[in-house]
This record gives structure tokens, sequence and C-alpha cells, in this order.
């Protein structure tokens, strides 16, 4: 994997001042952690040159690392604090739990294809990022055991926020997740927990993600999950 460069930092910097703060994300935490953490990492080999331009990848298994801007707008929507535990479902390559975990106390993050965990779980070591744990399964249910959390960031789309997640919401606690389909398309929402039976939503715009396949998302055939 390749190391960390002078001139990919100074890409990054310029990503960062164009693409994100030049789009309007504001959130000092979350453009520090973007002009920190190295994209080129994250994408697969040869793809280094395209890692600071404003676009989703491909990362194998037909999936993508998601464009810099929608991480940015994500990360920025679930408003994380220094001493939040964190939860992400859909590590696919790393970057985004990466970059939350420059931001957050910890990090869990979910992903159901082994192979794209296994090489994000070599991307955190290689670079010493020791605050998040990954684990391969169906981040529909959540991860029960290390619930609550002050923040949960769903990086594909849902039918409909899965229960589980909203139930692992601290008080107070956000759930930033694109939801929708069909003619529609799907729109960010960021769901807030404002008691034990009361959330808040807040529509955040349209937006496209792979499905969100699992028991409380969309089934494999891309219909929806019982
Ligand atoms: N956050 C990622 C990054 O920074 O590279 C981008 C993730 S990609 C847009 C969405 C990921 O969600 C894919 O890797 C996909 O395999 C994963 N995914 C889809 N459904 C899932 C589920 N139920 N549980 C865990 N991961 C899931």
């Amino acid at each position: 994997m390749p190391i960390p460069t002078p001139d990919h930092s100074r890409a990054r910097d310029r990503m960062v001042a164009n693409h994100i703060a030049g789009r309007g994300i504001r959130d000092a935490a979350v453009l520090e952690a973007m002009r920190t953490v190295p994209r080129e990492v994250f994408v697969e080999p040869g793809m280094e040159e395209f890692a600071y331009e404003d676009s989703p990848l491909p990362i194998g298994e037909a999936q993508t690392i998601s464009q810099p801007y929608i991480v940015a707008l994500m990360v920025e929507a679930a408003e994380i604090e220094r001493d939040d535990r964190v939860l992400e479902v859909g590590a696919g390559s790393g970057y985004a739990a990466a970059v939350m975990s420059r931001i957050a106390a910890r990090v869990h993050t979910i992903e159901r294809h082994a192979s794209l965990a296994e090489q994000a779980r070599r991307r955190f070591e290689q670079l010493g990022y020791d605050n998040i744990e990954l684990r391969v399964g169906d981040g529909t249910r959540g991860w029960a055991e290390a619930a609550p959390f002050d923040a949960i960031v769903v990086a594909a789309g849902a039918p409909e926020p899965p229960p589980a997640l909203r139930g692992q919401l601290a008080i107070g606690g956000r759930l930033v997740i694109p939801v929708g389909g069909g003619i529609f398309g799907q729109r960010l929402r960021r769901i807030t927990r404002t008691d034990e039976d009361s959330f808040e939503q807040d529509d955040l715009g349209g937006v496209t993600f792979v499905p969100l396949i699992g028991e409380q998302g969309w089934a494999e055939d891309g219909s929806r999950a019982a």
C-alpha cells in the first residue's frame, strides 16, 4: 500500500478547500479530519491519482468508496463530538470510518463483505488508527453489545430506517441514513432521538447510494427484506 507523500497531502488540502469547504461544509473538526486521512490509502492500487477527485471510486465486490463531499456532509450532519461513540454501517474501504475516528472517541464499523472488511482492517493498522472496531456482518441489526451510540452513519440506502439502529441511538443521538428508492430516489435523512420513544427527522437532500442489504434493509434481489 502506498505511503502518504507530500504530493498527496497538497492534493488533499486542495480537495478540502475546493470540494468540501468550498461546497459549504463548515465543521472545523470534519475539515481537519479530511485534511489528515490519506484517501489514497483507501482506493484500489493504481487509482491513487484519482483519490482527490470529488467522486466515488470502485473498491471491488461491486461497491464504491463514497464521494468525499458526501462523506463530509454525512459526518457533519452526525454532529460528532470528541467523546462520542459512533457506529458506521457499510465500512467499504474504511475511509469514512477513518475520518470519523479522527473526531470521535471510538468508531464501530460493520461490513457485509469479508474481503472489503479485511482490506479496511489492514488500512487501519497501517495508519495506526486504533480506536476503530470492525466486524463482518449484517449492519441493519446494528451492534447491540456496543450500543448506545451518539451517532450512527449508514453508508448504503435503506427502504426505511432499520428499527434496530433507531433503538441503538443514545438519547440525543443522531442517525444519518439514505432512505428510499424507486422513482422518488433516495433522500438523506437525519433522525435524532429526543427521548426514549420520540424521534425528530430532517431531510438533507437527494443522494445516490448502493443498497443496504440485510434483514432490516433490502433483500439481495432488490425486494424489501421481510
Ligand atoms: N463508507 C464506505 C467508504 O468510506 O468506503 C463506503 C461504503 S459503500 C458506499 C457501502 C457499503 O455498505 C458497501 O461496502 C456494502 O457492502 C456495505 N453494506 C451494504 N449493506 C450492508 C449491511 N447490511 N451491513 C453491512 N454493510 C453493508
